[in-house]
């Protein structure tokens, strides 16, 4: 495995390496890698002959007052993992190389599905992960590109971005890995204390309820919605942000539990904004 940092590097190695290896599999992070990107990593190993890690905290995709500065970083940790995982090569650009003096260019996604949910509370996020994407693909130029169904607004977001833009990349959404206890991994995590921690853990259990609410028959969101409010808010030290039912695929509300569902939610907990979400096919 090797680790690069210019853009004119990966691409000749991308070049080189391109000559035996048919396909091309791209796992975009921003490090501090966990079982939850190693699983994306592993899946891009089996399916593709090249796969390209890259690795970069993009500023922005942070709004003012948000970690960035705090946004843990252990590239020498991250390597060994993407590396044990299967990667081949690391793409780690400072934030120089990919937004040189005189940077002037975004991709954004207009419409409401980047107002909404994530967007509401975090302008500006989603015009900065559709413009870093987009830089991604065009450097790396991947058959398939793998990204966590954690991020269940991001993965729509760059489905429309493809569509749009015309990329020939396939996008793999992958399913959330979780810790012992259900909470969904997440490099944010590590930003929790002992009792934050366990506090934590409502989420996941918040959104297993309200699943099996659904298998009971239950198909109005508003007291789905309800019911995972009012039990978040059994945790006294946990200010929720949002909790939405949307269609998984358009983002739009729903007004009955049916088709494509997604559940989803962000929470403070301490320092740390954690969301998490499940998504369900209902009959
Ligand atoms: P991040 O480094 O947080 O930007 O995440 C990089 C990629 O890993 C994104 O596509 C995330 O959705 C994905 N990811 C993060 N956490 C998880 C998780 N717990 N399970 C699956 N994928 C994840």
């Amino acid at each position: 495995m090797i680790i690069l940092d210019k853009v004119i590097e990966v691409r000749k190695e991308i070049k080189t390496a391109s000559k035996n290896a048919k396909t091309i599999g791209l796992v975009p992070t921003m490090g501090f890698l966990h079982d939850g990107h190693l699983s994306l990593i592993k899946r891009a190993r089996e399916e593709n002959d090249l796969v390209v890690v890259s690795i970069f905290v993009n500023p922005t995709q942070f709004g003012p007052g948000e970690d960035l500065e705090s946004y843990p970083r252990n590239l020498e940790r991250d390597s060994s993992l993407a590396e044990s995982a299967g990667a081949d090569i690391i793409f780690a650009p400072s934030v120089e190389e990919i937004y040189p003096n005189g940077y002037n260019t975004y991709v954004e996604v207009e419409g409401e599905m980047t107002k909404k949910l994530c967007g509401a509370s975090r302008p500006g996020h989603f015009k900065g992960v559709a413009t870093v994407v987009s830089k991604l693909f065009n450097i790396i130029a991947p058959d398939r590109a793998y990204f966590g169904q954690k991020d269940a607004q991001q993965v729509a977001v760059i489905e429309q971005i493809v569509r749009d833009l015309n990329f020939d990349i396939e996008i793999v959404s992958c399913p959330i890995v979780r810790e012992k206890d259900g909470l969904a991994m997440s490099s944010r995590n590590i930003y929790l204390n002992e009792d934050e921690r366990k506090d934590a853990v409502i989420l996941s259990q918040s959104l297993f309820e309200a699943e099996k609410m659904i298998k009971n028959g239950e198909r109005d969101p508003l007291k789905l919605k309800e019911f995972i409010i009012k039990n978040i808010n059994t945790k006294p030290n946990v200010e929720i942000d949002y909790v939405e039912i949307v269609n998984s695929k358009t983002l739009e509300d729903v007004k009955e539990i049916k088709g494509d569902v997604l559940i989803a939610l962000a929470v403070k907990i301490g320092r740390a904004r954690l969301i998490d979400n499940i998504c369900m096919e209902v009959q």
